[in-house]
């Protein structure tokens, strides 16, 4: 398949991860690709990957927390492919803390990046959309924005906000032409999840709560992605879309 082709597609947190592997996929389906993340060493080098493989791509440097380095960027990426067709809004961060001792800088982090990031970079691609008429925004929530889990009460509450982000967006921006919809996975095996959980976790993880028996891979997620922002899912809008191997199915 190739559905993106002439389509530029800008993703957050593309740098690793189920960042990178969507970024991938949408270049193997044909799309442009603008490449972001805070670290822009790690951004140009997967820039770099897909180029040989025959991608346009650009990589961008930005914290998505800080507004003013969301407009530089998104200003960037227009004034280098001239439109933005898909935000695939990823990036992300995590961290288990119990709740009575989550401090009050790692609280103000997490949200700042995973829920006011969402917002910033959304809205600021969203403006441009709405003059365009057209483009489609998937923004990355969790199963923890839809159930709560024990050690993530920062997480989860920024992961629940983006979910219902997500929903208003739709219901502001359809007739503008924009659908927005939100993917909640499930147990993914990333560098982020590697850091938090070592293999007997995972094991006993996978045994206790995961009805189809693995973990989601970082492709798992990035079909999804795909997916709601092509045509096929040309209906589809303000919903959220689990990815867990029938996790929440309990
Ligand atoms: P990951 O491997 O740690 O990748 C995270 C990506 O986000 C990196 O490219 C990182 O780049 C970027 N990033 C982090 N903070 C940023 C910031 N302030 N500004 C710009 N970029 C930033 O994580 P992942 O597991 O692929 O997670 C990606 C998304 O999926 C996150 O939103 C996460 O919450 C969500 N998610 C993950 C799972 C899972 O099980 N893994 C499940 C559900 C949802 P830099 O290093 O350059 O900052």
């Amino acid at each position: 398949m190739r559905r993106f082709v002439d389509r530029v597609v800008l993703v957050t947190g593309a740098s690793r991860g189920i960042g990178k592997a969507t970024a991938e996929r949408f270049a193997a389906e044909g799309a442009s690709l603008v490449i972001v993340s805070n670290d822009g060493a790690e951004a140009a080098a997967v820039a770099k990957e897909l180029e040989e493989r025959g991608t346009r791509a650009l990589a961008l440097a930005a914290d998505v927390s800080l507004p003013a380095e969301v407009d530089a960027a998104v200003a960037s990426a227009i004034e280098a492919f001239g439109a933005i067709d898909v935000l695939i809004n990823n990036a992300g961060i995590a961290w288990e803390e119990s709740f009575l001792d989550i401090e009050d800088g790692n609280w103000r982090r997490i949200v700042d990046v995973n829920l006011n990031g969402m917002f910033y970079v959304a809205q600021r691609v969203a403006r441009y959309m709405a003059q365009a008429g057209r483009g489609v925004i998937v923004n990355m929530a969790s199963t923890n924005g839809l159930v709560g889990e024990e050690k993530y009460a920062h997480y989860n509450a920024s992961k629940g906000g983006v979910v219902l982000l997500t929903k208003t967006m739709a219901l502001e921006l359809g007739r503008k032409g924009i659908r927005v919809n939100c993917v909640c996975p499930g147990y993914i095996q990333t560098p982020m999840s590697e850091a938090i959980d070592d293999e007997a976790f995972l094991r006993r993880y996978i045994d206790e709560k995961i009805p189809l028996g693995r973990a989601g891979k970082t492709a798992d997620v990035a079909g999804v992605f795909a997916f709601l922002a092509s045509e096929d899912a040309a209906f589809i809008t303000g919903e959220a879309i689990v990815v867990d191997g029938g996790q929440l199915a309990f």
